[in-house]
């Protein structure tokens, strides 16, 4: 796939003897993941491969991210801030970014809750394991989902009249993870919904 990014002689490449530094964040969580730096040589690296590269100061070579470990990150897409000399770059980790197997370089760098949840249920539809719960929901098929999301719906709106606060978030919680799954088993997901969201936000 080709990435969105910026054309080259956009950034401005003056400030820091070539050098950009480029955000790195994950593209399903948003979670912030590391920050490396970027000269011309591996930027165009980045697009050529799809896998972001860095310039590393410390091996002073380009490096592209997981080469040895084989966890790297594949390329979403490249955006220049407001004055062209910093990068974010989105991009799907193959396995922990940081090199002490951490997610993120950032010990407790947040994430979206419900975004790990629906990438952690797109796993769970593709491995099915054995046991899981989930995996049981995805065998019992869209129409034994679809009543797990009405009744959650049910027991959340009785909970809202006549329960706990407590009660009321473990409905709620029910009921997200249940239309997740049932998302996900007509090959939506929460981000789909999200975007609905975004637009009718203007
Ligand atoms: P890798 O690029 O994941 O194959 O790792 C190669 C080498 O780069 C490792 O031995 C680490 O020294 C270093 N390294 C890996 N990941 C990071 C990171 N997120 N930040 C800084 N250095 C890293
Ligand atoms: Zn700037
Ligand atoms: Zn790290
Ligand atoms: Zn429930």
């Amino acid at each position: 796939a080709i990435a969105i990014a910026p054309d080259v002689d956009t950034l401005d490449w003056s400030k820091g003897d070539g050098l950009l530094p480029a955000v790195v964040q994950d593209a399903a969580t948003l979670r912030v993941l590391m920050l490396g730096y970027m000269d011309r040589a591996a930027f165009a690296e980045t697009l050529r491969r799809g896998e972001v590269t860095f310039f590393s100061r410390s091996k002073n070579r380009l490096w592209t991210k997981g080469e040895q470990s084989g966890h790297t990150l594949e390329l979403v897409s490249m955006e220049a801030d407001c004055d062209a000399d910093t990068l974010l770059v989105l991009a799907t980790p193959r396995g922990p970014t940081c090199h002490l197997q951490r997610p993120s370089c950032f010990p407790t760098a947040p994430a979206g809750v419900l975004a790990e949840l629906d990438a952690l249920i797109e796993t769970r539809e593709r491995e099915r394991p054995e046991g899981s719960y989930t995996t049981r929901l995805f065998d019992g098929g869209v129409r034994r989902i679809a009543q797990k999301v009405g009744e959650e719906g049910v027991e959340t709106a009785l909970a809202a009249l006549v329960q706990t606060d407590e009660e009321l978030l473990g409905e709620g919680a029910d009921l997200l993870y249940h239309l997740i799954v049932l998302l996900r088993a007509r090959g939506l997901s929460l981000a789909d919904v999200e975007r609905v969201l975004t637009a009718r936000g203007g």
